[in-house]
């Protein structure tokens, strides 16, 4: 059957489920399935729910999932990759917006007083494992990055270009267009360093870890050298410790170079530290500036390496460094540059949604079964380096480079942010929680919604729920659903709410180009 047939008698056969759901009872199912509409794969729980007065103990009532409709709740399956659920990655996408934003000019709880804090936006690059097709620009003119229209310089020229032991070209005259599929692929695979790589993935963000304690270290020294004396924090029995009088507090977001290298987006803030209060955000000691934090997180990206433990492929160990490729940002407020730390905040918050797409791999986590499927040590890009991720991951020191395989090693997280840098994500899902269960969101009639099974201030909510499937009934029903969840956005982007938001803040801080 031709293609455009196909899709003809699947909408033809969605429309059909679509038609008998939208008869009787439409409006009551569109509520109870309202605030998972968005999602494309929704988790249906069965069994019952119980409202508790915390006070007393008492049971209020009792919802047994058999009375709803479709004998199910349904919740949002809450994946971050935008190729995986876009609704819910959207939603991912927003709270990391404003987690990121509120550590740089407050709210949410946060002191608006952060926005006098120096802060800088720094970019830390893997190291070369091989010679990558690239789009080197000597001098970029675009607003965008990502959407760049600059005139790049050619690949990788050579005065005297020749050929590897494979026999392959050392050399790419190509002035590479975006779009290329070439990039991000060695020049010669044969040659290139698999293994390296795989392990540099998989211990990036370790590599993270050390750094952020050098960059606060050489900040202490620092203070010391400047006459900021050290804290004393009482340790409980009459004894005394010190500590550095200045922190810094970050978020993070992790995004994958087209070669298939984490590399990390990442902004530093510089905050004071209160013994007796923990909990506060203090401005950091005066004598401390953000040339300083510039000065710190230069000095600790390039002056910062280790041996990661033995291998059989290593016995010394791998050595674990940065790239050359640091670019360090001052974020100012009286800056001259055109972008605001609202740009900031949403370029992370971007990149929160995105994983391993970009190298041309997307999987769940690999096992015995699948592996096969996805790596080849004389395959792809990906597949190469999917393969050494599972051979070396068999000896017991190394088994988180076979967990994590299907993300070509990197086992962190795609947006990470120190305790005291912000909010955090819990605080936003539950302050939406809140919120749906006071405004109308959804459709005109809101009873409450039972399958949002958190505390709030008055009642105990405590689900026994049990996992009955995923993704929607029928597709007729994912058709009416997305639809209706789309068109809400709609209008709630129509609102302009949040752009009022974000307008009617003063003190908007700028970013230094
Ligand atoms: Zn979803
Ligand atoms: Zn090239
Ligand atoms: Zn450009
Ligand atoms: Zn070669």
């Amino acid at each position: 059957m031709p293609d455009s047939a196909t899709t003809g008698s699947r909408f033809a056969y969605a429309a059909d489920h679509a038609l008998a759901r939208a008869g009787d009872g439409y409006f009551t199912w569109l509520d109870h399935i309202w605030h998972a509409a968005a999602c494309t794969h929704p988790i249906r729980l069965r069994g019952q729910v119980q409202h508790i007065d915390p006070a007393t103990g008492e049971l209020l009532r009792t919802v047994i999932t058999d009375t709803m409709p479709d004998q199910v709740m349904y919740k949002p399956c809450g994946n971050r990759r935008a190729t995986t659920c876009p609704g819910c990655a959207e939603t991912y996408r927003r709270d990391a917006y404003h987690l990121i934003r509120a550590g740089l000019i407050g709210g949410k709880g946060i002191t608006p007083a952060v926005t006098t804090h120096p802060a800088v936006f720094a970019t830390f690059t893997a190291p070369s494992f091989g010679p990558v097709h690239t789009r080197p620009v000597r001098q970029h003119t675009c607003t965008d990055r990502t959407r760049c229209t600059c005139q790049p310089q050619p690949c990788h020229a050579r005065r005297n270009p020749g050929r590897c032991e494979h026999g392959r070209h050392n050399a790419c005259f190509t002035r590479h267009h975006r779009d290329d599929t070439r990039l991000g692929q060695p020049l010669c695979p044969d040659c290139y360093d698999y293994t390296a790589h795989a392990v540099w993935n998989n211990q990036a963000g370790e590599l993270w870890r050390r750094t952020k304690q050098a960059i606060e270290r050489h900040l202490g020294q620092l203070a010391r050298r400047r006459g900021v004396p050290p804290l004393r924090v009482p340790c409980g029995n009459g004894t005394h410790r010190l500590v550095d009088p200045v922190r810094v507090a970050h978020g993070k977001a992790a995004e994958y170079q087209a070669r298939g290298a984490v590399h990390f987006h990442v902004l530093l803030r510089l905050d004071g530290y209160d013994p007796a209060d923990p909990d506060t955000i203090p401005p950091p000691p005066p004598a401390i500036t953000v040339t300083d934090l510039e000065d710190a997180t230069r000095h600790a990206a390039a002056a910062i390496s280790y041996l990661t433990k033995p291998h059989p492929a290593q016995p010394g160990g791998w050595l674990i460094r940065w790239g050359d490729e640091l670019d360090v940002r001052v974020i100012t407020m009286r800056g001259t540059g055109t972008i605001t730390d609202l740009a900031v905040a949403s370029y992370l918050a971007k990149y929160a949604t995105k994983s391993t797409e970009t190298t041309g791999h997307a999987s769940a986590r690999l096992t015995t079964e699948t592996i096969d499927l996805y790596a080849n040590p004389a395959g792809t890009h990906p597949e190469r380096l999917i393969a050494a991720c599972w051979r070396l991951g068999r000896h017991p020191d190394h088994t988180s480079l076979r967990r994590w395989a299907h993300m070509l090693g990197f086992g962190g997280h795609f947006l990470t942010k120190a305790r005291r840098y912000s909010i955090r994500f819990q605080d936003l899902r539950q302050a939406r929680i809140i919120y749906r269960r006071t405004h109308d969101t959804g459709p005109e009639h809101g009873p409450i919604r039972a399958a949002d099974h958190a505390d709030d201030e008055t009642t105990l909510v405590i689900g026994t729920l049990t996992y009955a499937g995923a993704g929607w009934a029928t597709s007729g029903d994912a058709l009416l659903a997305n639809t209706a969840a789309d068109q809400a956005r709609k209008r709630r982007e129509a609102g302009r709410e949040e752009l009022a938001d974000e307008y009617n803040r003063a003190g908007t801080r700028r970013w230094a180009a």
